[in-house]
């Protein structure tokens, strides 16, 4: 497309304002930091690859050939609508009926889809169960893969590198940093997400949640446990729900 011959193109100015606006955008939140509270490398320079994505979007919006407020709004369903919440009713139905958790088991895209969450991202489910034999904990080594219908978009420390790389050399070190310790005679199973496929870890019930309801069993579950770098604990007597 030509551009405005009274409005020239600068490319410098366009690239400063792109990384000034990706570098606001990319300053964790007090909560967000809490939420991330985990000992790993951050990176203070935008990478390039957010650079080159603002870039894109900026340019994208300008040719006005996508809507920013629709953007948003996208951005903002995935992160605050649907978030881990949907994860959380799966496992909590899993947990409370024992022909739902097989139907999970066998075929994960068609059980979690008969609870209504379906889309991109969440095309081609695997569900792995831990056991008192086996943890399992999901990755993707090469980008950020992760079920979005299910667990909304991936918290920071999943996309780092320091998370992706070390999580498959010593999967038990990277367990302990996030307050998880596995016994030596428990099996840890690490999965590579990709394109094709997302795998959401159904965690163990808690001792002590026999009398629950599934609305109470979805609310203990917690996105890290679904990730299996977390595990999910019986609620505090006395706490407030
Ligand atoms: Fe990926």
């Amino acid at each position: 497309m030509a551009e405005n011959e009274n409005q020239p193109f600068d490319r410098r100015g366009f690239l400063k304002t792109a990384a000034a606006s990706t570098a606001a955008a990319t300053v964790p939140t007090t909560a967000q930091s809490k939420d991330d509270d985990h000992d790993h490398d951050h990176q203070d320079v935008p990478s390039d690859q957010a650079l080159r994505v603002k870039a894109l979007e900026t340019l994208l919006v300008e040719k006005g050939l996508v809507d920013r407020p629709a953007l948003d709004a996208l951005v903002d369903t995935f992160e605050h609508k649907i978030g881990p919440r949907n994860g959380a009713r799966v496992v909590a139905k899993a947990w409370s009926d024992p022909a739902y958790k097989q139907r999970l088991l066998t075929d994960a895209n068609k059980a979690i889809a008969e609870m209504g969450y379906t889309g991109q991202q969440g095309e081609h489910m695997v569900v792995v169960e831990n056991s008192p034999t086996v943890h399992h904990m999901v990755v993707c080594t090469l980008c950020s893969c992760y079920p979005w219908p299910t667990l909304g978009l991936p918290p920071v420390w999943y996309k780092s590198a320091s998370y992706r790389s070390r999580v498959v050399i010593d999967p038990r070190s990277v367990l302990k940093e996030f307050g998880v310790e596995i016994p030596d005679n428990v099996e840890v199973r690490v999965w590579d997400s990709t394109a094709e496929i997302r795998y959401l870890v159904l965690p163990e019930r808690p001792a002590g949640t026999e009398s629950m309801s599934e609305e109470a069993l979805a609310a203990i579950v917690t996105r890290d446990s679904m990730i299996g770098t977390g595990k999910v604990l019986p609620p505090v007597q006395g706490a407030t729900p």
